[in-house]
Formats: C-alpha cells, structure tokens, sequence
C-alpha cells in the first residue's frame, strides 16, 4: 500500500533509489528463521525511521506468528 502511494507520489528514479535500498535490508523471524527483504515484506526503508528501529512488529508468514522481526542489512 505504501508502496503503491510512493510510486505514484514520487519521481520515478527517486522512487526506484528508494526501492533499491529497501531490498538491502531483510527481517528475520525469530522462530523458525524465514527471512525476506523489507521491500518484499511491503516495508519501505526510510533512513530516518531505520536509523533508530532496528526491529519491527509483524505477522511471520511461516510460522503464523506475532513477532517482533529481527532487521538487518545486507550489500
Ligand atoms: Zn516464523
């Protein structure tokens, strides 16, 4: 969803910058280890917010399960 309002609201290589960088980032569950990218998860990394959160609260779409998502980079 915010995605979407992003791609629409923004310029086209901003928005792609933004895309790219999302995806150097992945969550982790803490559970049963899946793992995928922020962007695949529908997040979007913004550097202001990630600077200062380095978990996120979230559905694993494994294990069914409310945890708190483990957030780490990737290059
Ligand atoms: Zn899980």
């Amino acid at each position: 969803m915010i995605q979407k309002a992003l791609k629409f609201l923004l310029p086209k290589d901003l928005f792609q910058k933004i895309e790219h960088e999302s995806r150097k980032w992945f969550i982790k569950c803490p559970s049963c280890g899946f793992s995928r990218s922020y962007w695949e998860a529908g997040g979007v990394r913004v550097a202001f917010d990630f600077s200062k959160r380095k978990v996120i609260f979230g559905r694993c779409p494994q294990c069914k399960e409310l945890k708190l998502f483990k957030v780490t980079r990737k290059d």
